[in-house]
């Protein structure tokens, strides 16, 4: 365990948050920040910290506060904002009572607050308030949870970490937890750590740095004593493997994401769907390959506050059927169906309400392929796949040392189901792309860009791909940084090679678990009168844009099919297509044979539920940051064709339409959103962009 304290560091804190909230402030946030940086200590938004300090109110009363960290705020990123301020002298009062429901506790912190915008505090608030320490640190460390959750837990904490620290047996956080904690320290003031069983590890202390290095040291101990005992472990092996992690991995993603797909019951939306983070290295391998692969995925979570994201139980499909899909899909699903049968029987064996609850496993094992973890964002899913991560390798070191005991099952119940907990997951936003990836050839383009981005403001995840490396990674960069990290993928592609388009596609399932929208929209132009045009220009355009369009359809519809969710191709056709124009031959012709793969595929989807559409959009000059490479290119010719200047290309297209409108990418986003969003019942439909132009009415 590495101490990340440094003076340099701690200066700098000072310099950054010091002249506004004060020293013990700035340096708060610092350790905070540093436990945060660790992630055997805190996984997404897991511990919390707190600090005492004086508050001077309106009326310029001094009143003693309290400042911890917001409900589901990051450690690591922990901004002052995110360290709420609470009258303290009125939430050590509440020791008073003897009970406090959620609901009331979670209006007793808001009724305390000293900024009454500030966002929830965490609710572990109490315990912070009850004790006389002004700096206090907890998290949920790995290697403390291989100790405690032992059947033999307190003795051997005991033993590891000595004496001094305190040890108190399982509470659910909330008045009672904090109260026994308060109790417990009150009875030996000397002591300035405190192990929560089955929870984690709490250091206080009246400065920050010594409160840090503590936490760090007794998590270092339990460390080394687990690794010590852990180490030279050979797992038995009941899975061999034959084949590549990632070649099983993209074949049955699709299979997985399609079983998982929960049904809405609503005919325009018939499935909420998720989306992947897939996880296959060495050491998590040999032990999803493994005998204690069953054992460790059903034994119990480390601790309360990771149910929310991974549920209690994670799936094990035993001996999957590689060799032959149709049985593999069926054990998948039978699976899964069984997994959710269960989990509705405990929610309400515990007397829950399934309400707005999918039942759906959130971690599955496959031996030979890995661990497969699903939410409705790549955000989540990666959060729900560190968690499980760190979970299985601290069980089985947990495995090594003695025998694991997680919480009773009651427990559990209460800390998946209850409110102050499933609110750290935030409002469920009802985005019109929510859970769904969208592929989008000619992404770096001027129209590709545009509609990345608008999908991804639409919730979706975007998978963009392009020839030109460059210009894909800003395009992807820019999108990551307004969406998420998880929400855009850059994918490089040559759409007229079979190859290199199955293996984009391949890439887009391991990223995202499958495909929901296909977005034909790579092409370029030529211009050349047809009695001039040269063959090898005609071939190449035809080459990108129509069996560039037919690949990237063809190995699209195929994940489709096999994912059996339905789902969209929305083909970027052109307004040349019912209006063309002279001198355009190659690109009119092939942008016609797109269209009419869409009119045609459109015919043979339906069945699976998959619909076609085609957007006819005029010319897209693109922006400063992102100019169309397509009229880069053609621009200059297209002018004289038409006898104008090249500069005043834009204001005679706008001319031209009936609107007198200017066609931007982001307006073919919308349509590309309008369409995926199943707003209407349509299909093998060509919508215009294009202003109004009369020539080019769609017949
Ligand atoms: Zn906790």
């Amino acid at each position: 365990m590495k101490k990340r304290w440094s003076d340099e560091g701690a200066a700098e804190a000072v310099r950054r948050w010091g002249n506004e909230h004060g020293e013990d402030f700035a340096l708060r946030l610092y350790g905070a920040q540093l436990l945060g940086a660790d992630n055997e200590l805190v996984l997404f938004s897991g511990g919390n910290v707190s600090l005492k300090l004086p508050y001077t109110t309106l009326l310029g009363d001094r009143v003693e506060a309290i400042y911890v960290k917001a409900s589901g705020a990051e450690l690591a990123t922990l901004e002052p904002a995110e360290l709420v301020g609470l009258d303290l002298t009125y939430l050590r009062r509440l020791h008073l009572l003897d009970a406090l429901t959620d609901a009331e506790l979670a209006n007793q912190l808001r009724l305390s607050m000293f900024d009454s915008s500030g966002p929830t505090p965490s609710i572990e608030t109490l315990l912070h308030a009850f004790l006389p320490q002004r700096f206090i640190d907890h998290t949920h460390a790995d290697a403390v949870l291989a100790l405690t959750n032992q059947v033999n837990g307190t003795q051997l904490v005991q033993e590891v970490m000595g004496d001094d620290v305190i040890v108190v047996p399982y509470v659910r956080p909330g008045l009672e937890l904090a109260k026994a904690v308060a109790g417990a320290c009150q009875a030996n003031r000397e002591a300035n750590a405190v192990v929560l069983r089955h929870h984690g590890l709490i250091t206080l202390g009246d400065d920050a740095r010594s409160v840090y290095e503590r936490h760090i040291a007794l998590v270092d101990t339990c460390e080394g004593f687990v690794r010590k005992r852990a180490e030279g472990r050979v797992l038995a092996v009941s899975f061999q493997q034959k084949e590549a992690p990632s070649a099983l991995a993209a074949r049955v993603a699709p299979l997985l994401r399609g079983a998982l797909a929960w049904e809405t019951g609503n005919e325009d939306q018939p499935y909420s769907r998720s989306v992947m983070e897939w996880r296959a290295d060495d050491h998590l391998l040999e032990l999803v390959n493994s005998t204690l692969a069953a054992p460790l995925a059903t034994n119990g979570p480390l601790t309360g506050d990771h149910l929310i994201h991974t549920k209690a139980v994670y799936l094990l499909v035993d001996d999957p059927q590689w060799e032959d899909e149709q049985r593999l899909r069926d054990q998948l699903t039978e699976a899964i169906n069984t997994y959710r049968t269960e989990y509705t029987d405990y929610v309400s064996f515990n007397g829950g309400s399934m309400e707005g609850i999918d039942p759906s496993p959130r971690v599955i094992l496959l031996p030979g392929a890995g661990l497969f973890c699903w939410a409705t964002s790549k955000r989540d899913a990666s959060a729900v796949a560190d968690i499980a991560e760190h979970t299985l390798i601290t069980k089985l070191r947990a495995d090594a040392i003695g025998e694991y005991r997680p919480l009773l099952a009651d427990h559990l119940f209460n800390m998946e189901h209850r409110a102050l907990q499933r609110a750290k997951l935030g409002r469920k936003h009802d985005h019109p792309l929510q859970g769904q990836v969208v592929v989008i050839s000619g992404g770096a383009g001027a129209i590709g860009a545009a509609v990345g981005e608008v999908c991804a403001e639409n919730g979706g995840h975007v998978v963009l791909t392009d020839v030109d490396a460059e210009r894909l990674t800003s395009v992807v960069e820019h999108i990551q940084a307004r969406h998420g990290r998880g929400s855009a993928l850059g994918v490089i592609m040559d759409v007229t090679d079979e190859k290199s388009v199955r293996a984009g596609f391949e890439e887009a399932v391991l990223e995202f678990g499958g495909v929901d929208v296909i977005v034909p929209n790579a092409g370029i132009a030529h211009v050349a009168p047809i009695d001039e045009l040269e063959l090898s220009d005609f071939h190449r355009v035809m080459e990108v844009n129509a069996v560039g369009y037919m690949l990237l359809m063809r190995e699209g519809i195929r994940i489709l099919k096999r994912q059996g969710l339905g789902g969209h191709i929305i083909i970027s056709a052109s307004k040349n297509v019912f209006g063309p124009g002279k001198d355009f031959g190659a690109y009119s012709a092939s942008k016609a044979a797109g269209h009419q793969l869409g009119k045609v595929a459109a015919i043979e989807l339906a069945p699976f539920g998959i619909r076609v559409n085609m957007i006819n959009a005029d010319a897209i000059f693109g922006s400063l940051e992102c100019p169309s490479g397509l009229w880069e290119e053609v621009g200059p010719q297209r002018a004289k064709s038409r006898n104008i200047d090249p500069s005043e290309i834009p204001e005679y297209y706008r001319d031209r339409n009936l609107l007198k409108a200017r066609i931007h990418g982001r307006h073919v986003g919308n349509a590309v959103v309008f369409f995926a969003s199943n707003a209407t019942p349509t299909t093998g439909a060509t919508l215009p962009i294009d202003g109004g132009v009369v020539e080019a009415f769609p017949r």
